[in-house]
């Protein structure tokens, strides 16, 4: 008889079991060093153009009332450019904080910046993204938002040879990059790494007072992001704290959400408890149905114990909002705001 489900529990018991035992006896330091380094190990490596090879390119300076817009090319990993959005908040003087926004499945950054999927303005309807970059500079942030590989413009041309419709080229990225020893997250990472350089740079900017905000996938993106480069000084993950058993193991979720190997290393809440003792905020809609209440719970509990341990409960937050998966913000902006002023 096929015992299929109770195999794939206990699996997943034993997994639990042996990241405990593997971590009996190292103090908390090392732990946290040893994950670090297991987490980045397992996202694969990619070859990143040389600092000053290509230099960025301005493609577009749009003034509107209250911010500027430009909308820059950059070249992070070698074969590979893209666009990213930065809006600059106007009559705000000195240097400012910087959020890069960061966003999952649908047309890219325009998404989040307050346009169409063909760049023109949006008429005032707001999706589940909420234009959440927009929200964003007005509270007197600078933003950057990159395109992440695989959405919008960046999909593949033979996915939309396909289909030109394609909602993402995550399947046929991944795929062929998990064969390579790769994975999407890791190729979007070095990217949102190179973009942070950049964006440190940027002489509206105050390089120590960067934050990062994510909302579903690039949720993900940005909480490994932000534990491999502690240079992000506070963070906000919306629509994608949970655990992994509650989540993407038991709802079907785009491939791009899974790393060989990750749960050798930590569930979800660990691996986020990595970010700590640096400020993070945790939102989700109480009726989001891929990453449910249940697992949001478990994974804020854990996150609080993690932050009180490192004795910076202070910095650590959370909201449950009345909603389903989408942004909420009406917390999460104002504290990550906060966060950042000083
Ligand atoms: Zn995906």
């Amino acid at each position: 008889m096929w015992k299929g489900d109770s195999f794939l529990k206990e699996l997943y018991e034993q997994t639990a079991s042996r990241r405990a035992l593997e971590n009996e006896g190292r103090a908390p330091d090392e732990r946290k060093q040893r994950m670090k380094e297991r987490l980045e190990s397992s996202l694969g490596e990619f070859n990143l153009t040389g600092q000053g090879q290509v230099q960025p390119k301005l493609l577009e300076r749009i003034e509107f009332a209250d911010y500027t817009r430009e909308r820059v090319e950059l070249s992070i990993v070698e074969g590979l450019s893209f666009g990213a959005y930065l809006l600059i908040p106007k009559g705000v003087p000195g240097k400012l904080p910087g959020v890069i926004a960061v966003h999952g499945h649908g047309y890219g950054s325009r998404q989040i910046c307050g346009m169409l999927a063909d760049g023109t303005p949006d008429p005032g309807h707001t999706d589940i993204y909420r234009h959440f970059a927009l929200e964003l500079v007005r509270l007197g942030m600078v933003v950057i938002a990159p395109d992440v590989i695989g959405f919008g413009e960046r999909a593949l041309q033979s996915d939309l040879d396909a289909d030109p419709e394609s909602p993402s080229s995550c399947y046929m990225m991944s795929a062929q990059l998990l064969m390579m020893g790769k994975t999407l997250t890791g190729l979007r990472v070095a990217e949102m790494r190179g973009a942070l350089d950049y964006f440190a740079g940027r002489e509206e900017v105050d390089p120590s007072r960067i934050g990062i905000a994510g909302f579903s996938g690039g949720s993900l993106i940005a909480y490994v992001t932000a534990v491999l480069d502690e240079r992000i000084r506070a963070v906000n993950l919306i629509g994608f704290p949970n655990t992994f058993k509650d989540s993407i193991m038991a709802v079907h979720h785009c491939v791009c959400n899974y790393t060989p190997g990750i749960l050798e290393i930590g569930e979800l809440p660990e691996l986020i408890g990595l970010i700590a003792p640096r400020p993070l905020f945790l939102e989700s809609g109480d009726r989001d149905p891929i990453f449910p209440k249940r697992g949001f719970e478990l994974a804020a509990e854990e996150l609080r114990a993690i932050y009180r341990d490192a004795g910076a409960e202070d910095r650590f937050g959370w909201d449950l909002f009345p909603g389903v998966h989408e942004v909420s913000g009406r917390r999460s902006f104002g504290w990550l705001k906060q966060m950042l002023q000083s």
